[in-house]
């Protein structure tokens, strides 16, 4: 590949479907490669490590950013999430287009870090909807769905620091859209 591959962010609320529309793509495209993130928060069912996320705990993720192995990190909604710097390098040098579906606060980051990155911002259809897919998705207590909407809110006012924004109507639809701009397509 002669041309520099891309570093493409997916952010967005939380519930919006970012992770649903990423795994309808990388059914038919399984070729495009997903950052897993390290995390502090539990699994939920059926997540598994190594997949998802990487799970630590506190400890094993102040290491992590200590010796410099986070491309990005930050809290988000009481709980820890960051990019592993190595893997994400080596797929770039090896010119394979790598794909990051982190929060706002480590989109920013990356902007500032690599300036080609494209960033794209997973919206809903409206705020009812985006209450109805998180709530409905029944993976979260009472207490988190508020956090989760607080922040939300805060993501929700930054949709113009992104390159591109797509609505999450249609998860076939917006995938097909994903893949066209990672370059897949
Ligand atoms: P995120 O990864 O952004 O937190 P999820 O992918 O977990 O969001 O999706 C949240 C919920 O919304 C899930 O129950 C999912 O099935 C549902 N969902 C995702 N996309 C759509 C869509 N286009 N229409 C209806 N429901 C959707
Ligand atoms: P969840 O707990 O629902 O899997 O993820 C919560 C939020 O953390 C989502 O907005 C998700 O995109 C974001 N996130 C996941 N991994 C990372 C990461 O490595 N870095 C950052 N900054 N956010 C992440």
């Amino acid at each position: 590949m002669s041309e520099r591959p891309r570093l493409t962010v997916l952010s967005g609320p939380s519930g919006v479907g970012k992770s649903t529309v990423v795994a309808h793509m990388r059914k038919q495209h399984p070729e495009v490669w997903l950052s897993v993130s390290v995390t502090t928060r539990h699994p939920r069912p059926g997540e598994q490590n190594g997949i998802h996320y990487y799970f630590v705990d506190n400890d094993e993720f102040d290491k992590l950013i200590a010796n410099g192995e986070l491309l990005e990190w930050a809290v988000f909604a009481g709980n820890r999430y960051g990019t592993p710097r190595g893997a994400v390098l080596e797929k770039l040098d090896n010119g394979v287009p790598v794909l990051l579906e982190i929060d706002l606060q480590g989109a920013r980051q990356v902007r500032e870090s690599m300036a080609e990155a494209l960033l794209l911002f997973l919206a809903p259809p409206s705020w009812d909807e985006l209450v109805r897919r998180l709530t409905g998705r029944g993976t979260e207590p009472q207490d988190v769905i508020e956090k989760r909407l607080e922040a939300a809110k805060i993501e929700l006012a930054a949709e113009s620091e992104f390159d591109t924004t797509l609505v999450n109507t249609s998860v076939e639809q917006v995938a097909a859209e994903l893949l066209a701009l990672l370059g897949a397509a």
